[in-house]
């Protein structure tokens, strides 16, 4: 078997490393390996497609915010259509929640895009919601729906565009360093670089422990959502997005149907999930008690994995104990709103480059790898 030489292997096609791997192929020769067939099969096909400025922590928030010129004006010719479209996002408390409510609206870098809307207001904006399930609401009227295929594509595309080798079934089943090259084999291919990116979702550290380098702890876990009819003639086109201020539910209109989770995030293993019927029928609860629905019929069931760090902040940056070892890992429920500013932020630490000056409010120190404590692991 012959052994193809790289710049840099990014492990991983879905937004993460597609995203990453797109930035990077211009300058380097870059390979992007993917264990499936279709990139985009596992967490990035099934997400709820929403940008958001005010969801996730503080070091989300940054990445989202240094995304959004993206999103709205993507370079030219990377997607044939807009990339989001508006929606809005309506956070609503019932009585019992109001102190819930305003501590997220105190969040002082969230101030522009949110603002308090009255209980009449959010009704008008939902009509299905039951007037006893909002006490007051805010609104945040930025928040888009994302063309999460388009984005995914075009990054692809840009990819392969810019000389990039696409490797599917194209699973890393081991890695090593020798003679300061990673050696990254799939059974049928080799490759050899540098430097290999670790994009792998919830498989971030099962790869790293391929290569020996210790695990970060970046926990997969499972959200469900489903597809159900809304009464006929209901015009939903132009409601926003619903989220309990607990995020213990949130709806959506989608395409003349309703996306409903429960928000659940149990920890699991890495693995091809497939969703619980119990966190299935809880969203039908949730959604029922705080709307007038009454659901009978579901279209569509599916469930993805949000992996998250111990800090729930995306882990970007080369590992210390580990030479040429990248994380871009742990993106949680937020590596679509993140990934062009996390992608040019990652592209930048690869080529030892400050980050540009959009990346400016991001502190690399918050995202690096270094800020867990963790046992060395020998590296040949
Ligand atoms: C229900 C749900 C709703 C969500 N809603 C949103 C939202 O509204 N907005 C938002 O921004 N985010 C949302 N997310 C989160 C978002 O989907 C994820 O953060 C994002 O898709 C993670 O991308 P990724 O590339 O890291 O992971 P993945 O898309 O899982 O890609 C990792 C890839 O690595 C491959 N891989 C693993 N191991 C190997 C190996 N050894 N060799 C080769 N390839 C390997 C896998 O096959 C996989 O394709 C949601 C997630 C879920 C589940």
């Amino acid at each position: 078997m012959s052994t193809e030489s790289f710049d840099i292997v990014v492990i991983g096609a879905g937004i993460a490393g597609a995203s990453v791997a797109a930035e990077l192929a211009s300058t380097h020769r870059t390979a992007l390996l993917e264990r499936e067939e279709f990139p985009g099969y596992h967490s990035t096909g099934r997400s709820a497609a929403l940008f958001s400025e005010s969801y996730g922590n503080a070091a989300v928030r940054a990445l989202s915010r240094a995304s959004r010129d993206f999103f709205f004006a993507p370079p030219e010719g990377f997607a044939e259509h807009p990339l989001v479209q508006a929606r809005g996002a309506l956070h609503v408390a019932r009585q019992d929640q109001l102190a819930r409510l305003e501590s997220f609206a105190a969040n002082a870098d969230m101030t522009g895009q949110v603002r308090r809307i009255t209980r009449d207001a959010a009704l008008c904006l939902c009509p299905i919601l039951r007037p006893e399930s909002v006490a007051a609401a805010i609104l945040e009227g930025d928040a888009a729906d994302v063309d999460v295929a388009a984005l995914h594509q075009g990054y692809l595309r840009r990819f392969r565009a810019a000389g990039g080798t696409l490797a599917v079934n194209a699973q890393a089943r081991a890695l090593t360093r020798r003679s300061g090259l990673w050696h990254v084999e799939t059974g049928e291919r080799s490759f050899r670089a540098p430097v290999v990116v670790d994009a792998a979702g919830a498989w971030a550290d099962a790869v790293a422990e391929l290569a020996g380098v210790a695990p970060l702890g970046i926990q997969p876990r499972r959200r469900t959502a489903a597809l159900v009819d809304l009464p006929e003639g209901t015009e939903s086109a132009r409601w926003p997005m619903v989220i309990d201020i607990d995020e213990t539910f949130y709806l959506k209109p989608d395409a003349g149907l309703l996306l409903i989770s429960p928000a659940d995030e149990t920890p699991v293993e890495a693995c091809d999930v497939q969703p619980d019927e119990m966190d299935v029928a809880i969203a039908v609860d949730r959604v029922e008690r705080a709307t007038s629905l009454t659901i009978r019929r579901l279209r569509k069931r599916w469930a993805g994995l949000r992996s998250f760090a111990p800090d729930r902040s995306p882990v970007i940056g080369f590992d210390a104990a580990a030479p040429g070892f990248f994380w871009l890992a742990g993106q949680g429920g937020y590596g679509i709103q993140t990934a062009p500013a996390a992608a040019r932020l990652a592209a930048a630490l690869l080529r030892g480059q400050a980050p540009d000056e959009s990346l400016a409010q991001i502190s690399t120190a918050e995202l690096s790898p270094a800020r867990f404590a963790r046992p060395l692991k020998d590296i040949a």
